[in-house]
């Protein structure tokens, strides 16, 4: 067999991203299908995605999944926006397909397809922050994925930048944590609260791109909040490179990152905020399908 090829796939809340990549990191074929409602047509749904892409030159599969994972044991506790819930993921694949399995986080996948195959490549100290509907984040430290005691990763979006601020979203019981702060749905809410209820965050961002005030005053105060984060991750995990990504801090980073920077290099120490690079993604929506697939070649050279 060979060990050129793995199928790395994304489980979003929305929909099924799944692809053919190379060890380069290049994407040979890619398709997209609607993620369902319950979990037996999640993994009808899954099973088909990996099917329809599966060739003799595919060695491995990859599932990056948006909660975290137990590397030790191959569960998932659960995933948001999905119905999976406390499933033993990675052995119920391996036993469908005869392939070895990797599974990771969503946003730790993402990282890892920056550090190999996108803005961070050849860098071993790497931090990335995927700014969408939610905050993730993953960490490369000296040359490795950096995952914690069960592989679960790191949850970058909820560390507390405000004492008793903001609640967090979704299922999280904080207050004041970054992702409160700085996500899509951060943006969403103050640009309703600026401009009505007919705004997001899109509008947000054309208009701070047409030169409103209002819109930019607005995106530099994100930016501020997401340098309080940035300054502190530089000051644990001393990275030569941050990368950001996701949808919003894409869109946005004309707006948010000059004042996210300047932030930052206040709270971090030397030497780490005079040898931290901060990059813009360039992998955009395919990031969380070659990560994944990295993520197979890893379980396949485990083997
Ligand atoms: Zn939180």
């Amino acid at each position: 067999m060979s060990a050129t090829h793995a199928i790395g796939v994304d489980l979003g809340g929305t929909k099924i991203l799944a692809g053919i990549v190379t060890r380069g990191g290049e994407v040979l074929r890619r398709h997209e299908r609607a993620t369902p409602k319950t979990q037996e047509e999640l993994f009808e749904e899954l099973d088909a995605a990996v099917e329809e892409l599966l060739t003799d030159d595919v060695a491995a599969l990859g599932f990056g999944i948006p909660g975290p994972v137990n590397q030790l044991t191959g569960q998932i506790y659960e995933a948001v926006n999905t119905p999976i819930a406390d499933t033993e993921f990675r052995g119920r694949m391996r036993d469908r397909f005869g392939l070895p399995v990797g599974i990771d986080n969503d946003a730790n996948a993402a990282a890892i397809a920056e550090w190999k195959a996108g803005a961070a490549r050849d860098v071993d100290n790497v931090l990335m922050l995927t700014l969408g509907t939610g905050l993730g984040g993953g960490v490369i430290a000296n040359g490795k994925p950096f995952r914690g005691s069960t592989g679960a990763g790191v949850e970058l979006g909820h560390v507390v930048i405000v004492h008793d601020g903001r609640p967090c979203q979704g299922r999280c019981t904080g207050r004041g944590h970054l992702e409160a702060y700085v996500t899509g749905v951060a943006a969403t809410a103050a640009a309703q609260e600026a401009f009505g209820p007919a705004a997001d965050a899109h509008r947000l961002v054309r208009l701070a791109n047409e030169g409103d005030e209002t819109a930019r005053s607005i995106l530099a105060d994100i930016g501020r909040h997401l340098g309080s984060g940035m300054g502190s991750f530089a000051n644990i995990f001393e990275p030569q490179v941050m990368v950001i990504g996701g949808g919003f801090g894409v869109a946005s980073w004309d707006h948010v990152m000059p004042a996210a920077e300047e932030i930052m290099r206040r709270e971090a120490l030397r030497p780490m905020r005079d040898e931290v690079r901060v990059l813009r993604a360039e992998l955009g929506t395919a990031a969380g399908l070659i990560g994944a697939a990295f993520v197979a070649f890893e379980a396949l050279d485990a083997v």
